[in-house]
């Protein structure tokens, strides 16, 4: 135990967490960088190239954070790279429109085509607050309902039941939100179509929209039965409910046009981020022109931003659809996947380590319960002290997972099959030592 942490060296990160804890919340920018849920201090990065994350003491790791998602070609891919600093070079903001915003938005419309017109934000958590906007302008409702257990971003209507880093600190609703303002987003079971049913109907004439993440990623990966998202098209129809589909994590992840290609199911709005901006702060949403022609100018509905469509980002999103439309490569992610998953499987099996492997793609969870994991209410069943053993082991020996057991695993192009024999050979002892 003694030998193998004194293989990783933490000295520099350490200094350089006490000065950020001086400076920042907890030391960081967002959450779970902390690794509060894993009970050690975060290495501090300061480069990545690849399937390779290395820190300030001088280790590398194998990363299947991948920036929570966004690095789908492994870190800082060259021709994506060179296209950023051409960009750079004429300018890094105008506020005005380019040709660029014109080129990148006519290639999300081709690979979302029921996005009919889109407008670029910054983030995903922007992307969802402007189309709920939206969605209660167009029905002239208040109410929305939520999934519980997904994240939506850190938008107020959005932080009640929230997955990710409100799932890993455990907590419940935010202070800062007004009850009045929260009352107003109901929230149902994942995967429940009963309840679901219910709720609709309860509360038919108030729902503005149903927004739901198509595949899970937030509460850990959690995939959706066949009826669920079909029950929620029908349902949402007949009620005359927008549908959104956040599709920040699995919009060009789990297919080049989400998980509404990879299912078949057409919503009204879409949310859109990580991948999109290939690495650099983008979000999107969009969908029918009917909603979206309410948008300003267009329209009534307020949402405008500084640096929305920037050169940079923009450049960095197109460079990399351009290259995810490579074919046969979301057919490798899904391999890999399939490769990992069953590796771990195996691991685990050997270790006498009861666990749950849910995966879509290249997407996929390690849930410490003997499952199944279908909504919030089974991820939460996790021995959450387990799987942070289990992270502590891999961590120590170059394997740097999500700091939560409540987040996925992401492959990237990047991750070769050697990659993955040296993850699955990490898990052996990882497991064992999951045990305590
Ligand atoms: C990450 C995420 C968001 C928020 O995106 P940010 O860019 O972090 O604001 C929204 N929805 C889902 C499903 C996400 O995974």
């Amino acid at each position: 135990m003694l030998q193998s942490r004194a293989l990783m060296k933490t000295t520099a990160s350490k200094k350089l967490f006490e000065a950020a804890q001086k400076l920042m919340p907890g030391g960081v920018n967002s959450p779970v960088r902390a690794f509060k849920a894993v009970g050690i201090q975060p290495p501090f990065i300061t480069r990545a190239k690849g399937a390779r994350l290395y820190d300030a003491d001088g280790n590398a790791f194998v990363d299947y954070v991948m920036s929570w998602g966004p690095m789908i070609l492994g870190h800082a891919p060259a021709p994506v790279i060179k296209a950023i600093a051409r960009a750079a070079a004429r300018g890094t903001s105008y506020g005005a429109p380019t040709a660029l915003e014109v080129t990148l938005a006519k290639m999300i419309v081709e690979a979302f085509p029921s996005m009919e017109r889109i407008r670029l934000v910054s983030s995903g958590t922007e992307a969802v607050m402007s189309a709920i906007r939206v969605a209660r302008a167009y029905t002239g409702r208040d109410a929305i309902l939520k999934f519980d257990g997904c994240y939506h971003g850190h938008a107020d209507s959005m932080l009640v039941k929230a997955g990710s880093g409100v799932a890993t600190l455990g907590i419940p609703d935010s202070p800062g939100i007004p009850a009045d303002l929260a009352r107003h987003t109901l929230t149902a079971p994942y995967n429940d179509v009963g309840s679901l049913e219910r709720l609709l109907e309860a509360h038919r004439g108030n729902l503005a929209c149903v927004i739901v993440e198509p595949v899970a990623g937030n509460m850990g990966v959690v995939p959706p039965r066949p009826e669920f998202l079909s029950r929620l098209r029908q349902l949402t129809n007949h009620y005359g409910i927008v549908l959104i589909f956040d599709e920040v994590i699995t919009g060009f992840r789990v297919d080049y046009g989400g998980a509404q290609s990879r299912y078949g199911i057409v919503p009204d709005l879409t949310c859109l981020g990580k991948i999109i901006g290939g690495g650099l702060p983008v979000g999107v949403y969009g969908g029918l022109h009917k909603i979206m022609r309410l948008i300003a100018p267009e329209g009534p509905v307020y949402q405008a931003g500084t640096l929305s469509g920037n050169p940079l980002a923009v450049t960095a999103g197109i460079e990399t659809l351009k290259l995810l439309k490579k074919p046969g490569l979301y057919r490798q992610l899904e391999e890999r996947g399939r490769l990992l998953s069953h590796g771990l499987t195996e691991a685990a099996r050997e270790a006498g380590v009861a666990v749950t492997f849910n995966r879509v793609g290249s997407m996929m969870t390690t849930f410490f319960t003997p499952g199944p994991v279908t909504d919030y209410a089974s991820a939460k069943k996790s021995d959450t002290e387990a799987y942070a053993r289990f992270f502590r082991s891999m961590l120590e020996q170059g394997v740097y997972l999500a700091p939560s057991q409540f987040e996925g695993v992401f492959l990237s192009t990047s991750h070769t099959t050697a990659d993955i024999a040296k993850t699955v050979k990490a898990a052996r002892t990882a497991f064992k030592k999951s045990k305590g």
